[in-house]
């Protein structure tokens, strides 16, 4: 066959009709039929997948979930045991046969308030590994009214359905984490003035999806495609999780403390208030002080915090975790037959220079990453077969100007 007549074995279009033409060993095909067959190839899978969820879905008992949080987060003790509780009731709602009673089991969606790198995200990840369900993060701030420049709420969907490899009933089941909601608080107080469209008209929007709704999801997410069908999503026993920093809320909690603390009788009163921990004080109405709408709040009942991270849990975050840090680095060294030992003077040194500098957990890892970085580089191509990192090591690694790189970025 002379080579412009190849045509697609499929559909026949010619190949200049086609952007792609494969051939096979009799046969040719065209990008379009691939395009098609890899949907009916997505959608014989998705059923033939979807048999048997609720045996997949691995439900423990609220004590259980929290041992395996206990595995991965350090402290974070209040949270945890909130959490567990409100995603074991959550999946026991779902799991639940119809019952004829009127009772119906509402939706327990989380929010989460800590300072960054306190873990808000890792609770969620964790969670959802255990529950072994899919799992979004999203970031509010990308989040737009529809119409906006940016990003539609219903791309959050887009997420999930992608980490559940378009399988529509696991989705369904699954866990969103929405990161920064503080970002789209409520910038003024008085609401009518102009339309905000980074901040209250995202939380309107994001109100359907959290009481649980069905929403036209288009797969793909982004630019909307002619050809591409809507996927209809049920959004109702999808667990969201918020968090958020909510910087200066302490503000608004203290102002409450000190209010309620002159209305009460003396004893209350006396109550001494843990000023390095405000967070823990925290009710809804903080929330809606900060800018929360009323519905957002309404629509996550369960409110936990986060404490801020001491030298001890920075201490044993970088070695208990079951994937610490440093057993982490522990493990690719081994990878090269190459033992490596880090000394407790070593380890103090880079919490002292996490919590000088102000890194956080985040900064840990940065920290690891700038004390191993020539190790990693050279050992693998050496015969040395052992690498222990003393403090002088860490010392040496760490001068001034790599610790001010590190506080710049983080
Ligand atoms: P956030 O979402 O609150 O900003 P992350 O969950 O992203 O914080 O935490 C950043 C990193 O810091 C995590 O990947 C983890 O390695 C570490 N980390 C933070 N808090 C903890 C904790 N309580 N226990 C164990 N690791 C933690």
């Amino acid at each position: 066959m002379a080579k412009e007549e190849l045509e697609c074995s499929f559909c026949g279009r010619k190949k200049p009709e086609t952007n792609l033409l494969i051939a096979g060993l009799d046969a040719h095909i065209c990008d379009r039929c691939i395009e098609q067959a890899h949907g009916i190839v997505l959608e014989e899978s998705k059923q033939n997948d979807s048999s048997d969820l609720s045996a997949e879905l691995k439900l423990r008992k609220p004590q259980q979930i929290k041992d395996f949080l206990d595995e991965y987060i350090i402290g974070q003790s209040m949270t945890k045991k909130v959490m567990s509780v409100a995603v074991y009731n959550h999946y026991k709602r779902l799991l639940q046969p119809v019952t004829k009673d009127d009772i119906e089991i509402q939706k327990s969606n989380i929010i989460m308030v800590g300072q960054t790198g306190t873990g808000k995200t890792l609770v969620a990840k964790t969670i959802a590994k255990m529950l072994n369900v899919p799992l979004a993060i999203v970031d509010a701030t990308v989040l737009t009214e529809a119409g906006y420049v940016g990003e539609d709420v219903e791309s959050i969907l887009t997420r999930l359905l992608q980490a559940a490899d378009y399988n529509l009933e696991k989705a369904e089941k699954g866990i969103v984490f929405i990161d920064e909601i503080d970002k789209i608080a409520r910038k003024s107080d008085n609401p009518s003035i102009t339309r905000d469209v980074s901040g209250e008209g995202v939380q309107q929007a994001l109100l359907k999806l959290l009481e649980g709704t069905i929403v036209n999801v288009p797969p793909k997410g982004g630019r909307k495609h002619p050809d591409q069908k809507f996927i209809e999503v049920n959004t109702e026993n999808i667990l969201f999780i918020a968090g958020g920093a909510f910087d200066g809320i302490e503000r608004h909690i203290s102002k409450r403390l000190n209010m309620q603390a002159v209305g009460y009788s003396a004893s209350k009163s006396d109550e001494v208030v843990d000023q390095d921990n405000l967070l823990q004080y925290i009710i809804p109405k903080d929330l809606k002080d900060f800018g929360l709408i009323p519905e957002i709040i309404g629509r996550l009942p369960v409110l936990t915090y986060m404490d801020p991270l001491d030298a001890k849990t920075l201490r044993a975050i970088l070695t208990e975790p079951k994937n610490a840090i440093i057993k982490q680095y522990q493990k690719l060294f081994s990878m090269d037959e190459i033992e490596f030992t880090i000394t407790d003077g070593a380890l103090d040194h880079i919490v002292d220079k996490a919590i000088e500098y102000k890194l956080g957990a985040r900064g840990l890892r940065s920290l690891c990453e700038e004390i191993l970085t020539d190790a990693m580089f050279e050992l693998p191509s050496s015969n040395d077969k052992h690498l222990n990192v003393t403090k002088n090591y860490v010392e040496d690694k760490l001068i001034k100007t790599t610790l001010k790189k590190l506080k710049a970025v983080s």
